[in-house]
C-alpha cells in the first residue's frame, strides 16, 4: 500500500525524499475555501457539465433535455450538416491532424482559403489563424509588446489578452470599462514616456453584452501614435447588418483598425483563432510569433468547418437578424419583468445581475432544476455584488424559448428565500 504523502511529507516513506506539495499555488486557498462554501451551501456545482450531444437552443446534459443559454452557437452552425459536412471531408482528406507546425509540413491549402475568408471579411491584406483563440492573443500581443512599451486596455478585456500583457512585460493600464474618455486620458498619460503602444477593446464584450464607440478609439490610437487591437471574439457573426462584425455595425473602416482579432470557437463553430490585418504584420507572426511558429498547425477539419460557417454566415443573413432579434426580444422582456440586465445591448450576450456570488449560483441551479441551462458568472470574473446569469443568445431560439426562459427566471427567482434574495 502506498503511503499517502502530505504536504509536511510526514508519511513519506523512510529514505525518501519529502515531497513538496502544491498548498502554497497562487489560488489554491481561495479555491479551496470556495469548495468548502459550495458543499455547506448545497449547490450543485454549475461547472463540468458533460452535454451529450450538439448543444445548441437545447442540449441533452444526462438523459434530461435543457433549453440552453450556455454555448457561444450564436449562429446555430455547430451542428449545420454542411459544417459537419465539411469537417468531416476534411478529415476524410488529411486527416485529424497536421502533425507538424505550419512552418515545417503543417500547412494545408484549407488555411490558406480560410484565411483569404477571413481576411476579406475585414477588407484586410492579410490573415493567420492559430490553434487557440486565447493562444492567439496571449502570443501576439506577448510578442508584438515588449518592456519599455505600453498597453492600455478595457478593463474589462478577456483574460487572454491580459496574459499577453503580462508576458509581454510591457507596462500595463486599464481603463474604465467602455469609457473612451478614460481611455484617451490614460493613453495622454502614457505616451509621455513610452516606447510603443498598443490600445486592446473587444468589439462587443462578453460580461457585459455592451458594444465600445470605435470611432473614438480609432481617434485616439490615431491621436497617441498607438495600434488599435479588436478583439471580434463575440461580434463576428453577431454584430452589423450580415454579421461582418463591429466595423460594418458602426460603418466605421476597418482598415481604421490595425489588428483584428477572433476566434473560431464562436460564430464559425470550429476552434482557434485569427489575427486579420496588414501583410508585413501577419508575415511577421507567421515567421517569429511563438505560439504560431513552434506550435502545430490549425487541423483541417477545425478550419474547414470555420470556413464553410463563415460561407453561410455570408450567404444566410437572415441567421444574423434572427439572432439580433432574439437577443433585444429576450432582454426587453427580462426587463419588462423587472430583471437587471446592465448594460446589455440586446445582441446577443443578456446580463442578468442578480448581487451576490451565491445568489447567482442558486439562482442558476434552479433554473437547472426547472430545465434551463444558464451559468452564473462569479466572483473573481466579475466584482462579487455585479455576480450575474449570463445568456448567450442564438439564431436558432424560439420566441417560445426566450419567453419560458423569462418565466422560469421569475419563477426561480420566487423560490429563493428572502435571506438569499439580498445575499
Ligand atoms: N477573446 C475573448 C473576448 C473571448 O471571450 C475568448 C473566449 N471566451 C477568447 C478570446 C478566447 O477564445 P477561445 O475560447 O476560442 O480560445
Amino acid at each position: 500500500r502506498r503511503a499517502r504523502q502530505d504536504d509536511a511529507g510526514e508519511a513519506a516513506a523512510p529514505g525518501r525524499a519529502k515531497r513538496r506539495g502544491f498548498s502554497d499555488l497562487p489560488g489554491m486557498r481561495d479555491f479551496a475555501l470556495m469548495q468548502t462554501a459550495v458543499e455547506e451551501l448545497d449547490i450543485e456545482s454549475p461547472f463540468f457539465r458533460a452535454h451529450n450531444g450538439i448543444a445548441g437552443a437545447t442540449t441533452v446534459i444526462g438523459n434530461a433535455e435543457y433549453l440552453n443559454f450556455s454555448s457561444y452557437n450564436y449562429l446555430a452552425l455547430n451542428g449545420d450538416p454542411r459544417v459537419t459536412g465539411a469537417a468531416v471531408a476534411a478529415v476524410g482528406r488529411y486527416g485529424v491532424s497536421p502533425s507538424a507546425s505550419r512552418l515545417v509540413s503543417g500547412e494545408r491549402p484549407i488555411h490558406h482559403e480560410l484565411e483569404a475568408a477571413i481576411a476579406a471579411n475585414y477588407e484586410a491584406e492579410a490573415a493567420l489563424v492559430m490553434v487557440s483563440g486565447h493562444a492567439t492573443n496571449v502570443t501576439v500581443i506577448g510578442h508584438l509588446m515588449g518592456a519599455r512599451d505600453v498597453i492600455v486596455h478595457d478593463a474589462s478585456i478577456h483574460n487572454s489578452c491580459t496574459e499577453g500583457a503580462r508576458l509581454s512585460g510591457a507596462r500595463r493600464i486599464p481603463f474604465a470599462h467602455n469609457d473612451w474618455r478614460a481611455a484617451e486620458r490614460e493613453m495622454a498619460a502614457a505616451r509621455r514616456n513610452a516606447g510603443r503602444a498598443l490600445l486592446v477593446i473587444e468589439g462587443h464584450y462578453s460580461m457585459d453584452g455592451d458594444v465600445p464607440d470605435l470611432a473614438r478609439f480609432v481617434e485616439i490610437a490615431r491621436r497617441h501614435d498607438a495600434w488599435l487591437m479588436v478583439d471580434e471574439a463575440h461580434s463576428l457573426g453577431v454584430l452589423g447588418e450580415t454579421g461582418r462584425g463591429i466595423f460594418e455595425a458602426q460603418n466605421v473602416d476597418p482598415g481604421e483598425v490595425d489588428i483584428w482579432m477572433g476566434t473560431l470557437s464562436k460564430t464559425l463553430s470550429g476552434c482557434g483563432g485569427f489575427i486579420a490585418a496588414g501583410r508585413d504584420l501577419i508575415e511577421w507572426l507567421r515567421h517569429t510569433a511563438p505560439g504560431f511558429v513552434y506550435s502545430v498547425g490549425l487541423p483541417p477539419a477545425l478550419g474547414a468547418a470555420a470556413l464553410e460557417s463563415l460561407r453561410i454566415m455570408q450567404a444566410e443573413p437572415w441567421r444574423v437578424r434572427q439572432l439580433q432579434h432574439n437577443a433585444r426580444f429576450f432582454r426587453d422582456r427580462a426587463r419588462a419583468r423587472g430583471f437587471d440586465t446592465g448594460a446589455s445591448e440586446g445582441l446577443a450576450i443578456v446580463p442578468i445581475i442578480t448581487g451576490s456570488s451565491v445568489r447567482a449560483a442558486r439562482l442558476s441551479s434552479a433554473m437547472f432544476a426547472r430545465g434551463v441551462n444558464v451559468q452564473p458568472i462569479v466572483f473573481p470574473a466579475v466584482p462579487e455584488q455585479a455576480a450575474r446569469l449570463r445568456f448567450f443568445i442564438s439564431s436558432e431560439h424560439t420566441e417560445a424559448q426566450l419567453s419560458r426562459a423569462v418565466d422560469v427566471l421569475a419563477d426561480a427567482t420566487a423560490s429563493l428565500s428572502p435571506l438569499e434574495l439580498h445575499g
